[in-house]
């Protein structure tokens, strides 16, 4: 017999999920979730919740990944909620308000007189199923604007557009997933907003279920999943999946910062578990040897001679996932390839900052979304090849370039295929309100963030008003020419 928490867990098999999900239905049936209160409320019990539960939260992330104090409270907490919360308190305030007026548009002459009305509908009763990389939210800095991700953020876009929610953290960081239970339990109104712990037996038994919409985060063969049991019901699907998001350096450029801002964005971002971490550089053969020398001169700075050491580096977050990269780098295709670090410690899941230079393309490192602090460099001829490279791949979440040259980032916007771009910096799209976030063929379909998350979670109803005048006779049979004539 185990605890009290995994004799629940057990229980929620397919007939749990059956009459949650009734029960949540019932409550949206009723109209409760529509109302412009209880959506602000719900938000802001949300903000409350982080504001006061804060150091619970950073303990979480240290017990499951052992995350560094300043990257949660930076990445994953309270300033993002604030900001994002705010921000719907400013403009997605009025755009939960317009969910009862909605927006006019212009009809055409086929219809006049007449008017047309867009009209934002909550979808229904929504499941959530999130990663275990960034269990609370995310980011960026108390200095930058900021908001949430992963779990909670598209649970703001689903209150935010009157949504009943279901939540299904990650089993994979165990202390976030129950301590969101408990808090959401605490904080929101369990008559709408619930989260079911559990892995891959309480996930199917809520897959199985009629939902309105699933959000999933996470790795595409579980995408794919969840696609498949999302047809079963046509139920549309949000899927925010990963890959091998690259970065390109050109030449001519400030290298010091370049370099400060892809740590930044690789092993300053959970040591490299982020989805949208870099995964791989490009540069050129000429320049290839400055820039390693700058990224290992940066990282000592950063995390010191011992790395493994450094209470700044996430460790990897289970064996299964250190196994997974000691592989990589174990293969015999990129043996003698690394420049920098390897160091490893199986014992407190610990991977150094680890750069490997001229990796071949056929590699497992070059084939895999790495996840996690290695870092490939490969070497081209002229820069403009790069574009190539990214394309020849399936389509990343996120792609970097780095350069000073106008005509080479406009060819980069225009010609290279991936959910987000950025030109010189790494990661800091996912920051911007009003950019959307999401994927591109592999890397996921649909996006969110800011209104984006509101509209992820709406259905736009198209109304057309019309009044008694104006009833052409044409509409009518019979279709005789003097009539069309007219
Ligand atoms: P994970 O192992 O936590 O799995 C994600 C979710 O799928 C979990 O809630 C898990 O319980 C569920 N799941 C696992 N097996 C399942 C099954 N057989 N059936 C149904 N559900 C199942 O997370 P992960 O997949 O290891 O996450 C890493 C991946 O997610 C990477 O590819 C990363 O790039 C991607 N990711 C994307 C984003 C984004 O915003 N696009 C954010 C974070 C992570």
């Amino acid at each position: 017999m185990g605890t009290v928490e995994e004799v629940n867990k057990v229980l929620f098999d397919e007939e749990a999920a059956t009459s949650l999900v009734k029960e949540l239905r019932a409550s949206f049936t009723n109209g409760k979730t529509r109302s412009y209160d209880w959506r602000v409320t719900q938000l802001k019990s949300m903000l409350k919740m982080i504001d006061e539960r804060e150091q619970e939260i950073v303990t979480a992330l240290r017990d499951d990944l052992s995350k560094p104090e300043l990257e949660s409270t930076v990445y994953e907490m309270k300033d993002s909620y604030v900001k994002e919360l705010n921000h719907i308190g400013s403009q997605r305030n009025k755009a939960l308000d317009k969910t009862r007026k909605g927006k006019f548009v212009k009809t055409s002459l086929t219809t006049f007189p007449s008017s047309g009305e867009i009209v934002s509908e909550p979808l229904g009763v929504v499941l959530i199923i999130s990663a275990w990389n960034y269990p609370f939210c995310i980011v960026v800095t108390r200095i930058f604007n900021s908001f949430p991700v992963l779990s909670l953020d598209p649970v703001v876009g689903a209150i935010a557009a009157g949504n009943a929610v279901v939540l299904k953290p990650s089993e994979i960081a165990p202390a976030s997933s129950s301590l969101l239970a408990k808090l959401v339990g605490e904080y929101m109104d369990s008559s709408s907003i619930r989260v079911v712990e559990g892995a891959v037996t309480e996930t199917s038994a809520l897959l199985e279920q009629k939902w309105d919409k699933i959000f999933y985060t996470g790795n595409g063969r579980i995408g794919r999943i969840v696609m498949a049991a999302a047809a079963k019901h046509l139920t549309p699907v949000l899927l925010e999946l990963g890959g091998k998001s690259p970065v390109v350096v050109d030449s001519g450029i400030n290298l010091q910062v370049a370099v400060r801002r892809i740590i930044g964005g690789k092993w300053g971002c959970n040591n490299g578990q982020a989805c949208i971490s870099p995964d791989y550089i490009i540069i050129t053969k000429d320049y290839a040897p400055k820039l390693v020398d700058t990224l290992k001169s940066e990282l000592e700075k950063f995390y010191g001679k011992n790395p493994l050491e450094s209470k700044d580096l996430s460790r990897i977050v289970n064996s299964n996932h250190f196994t997974r990269l000691a592989k990589y780098l174990d293969e015999d295709k990129v043996s003698g390839k690394i420049v920098y670090g390897g160091e490893r410690d199986k014992t407190n899941l610990k991977i150094a900052p680890t750069i490997l230079l001229d990796v071949p393309r056929d590699s497992l490192i070059m084939n895999e979304e790495i996840f996690g602090p290695l870092l490939p460099i490969l070497t081209v001829d002229k820069i403009e090849d790069s574009f190539d490279i990214i394309n020849s791949g399936t389509k990343p979440l996120a792609a970097y370039l780095f350069t000073n040259n106008k005509k080479l980032r406009q060819q980069f916007v225009s010609i290279v295929s991936a959910g987000g771009l950025v030109v010189n910096d790494t990661t800091l799209h996912l920051a911007v309100h009003t950019l959307p976030f999401g994927g591109v063929g592999e890397s996921g379909m649909g996006a969110y963030h800011g209104k984006f998350s509101f509209d992820a979670f709406s259905h736009k109803k198209a109304v057309l008003y019309r009044s008694f005048a104006g009833d052409a006779a044409i509409r009518y049979p019979p279709y005789t020419v003097g009539k069309i004539r007219l």
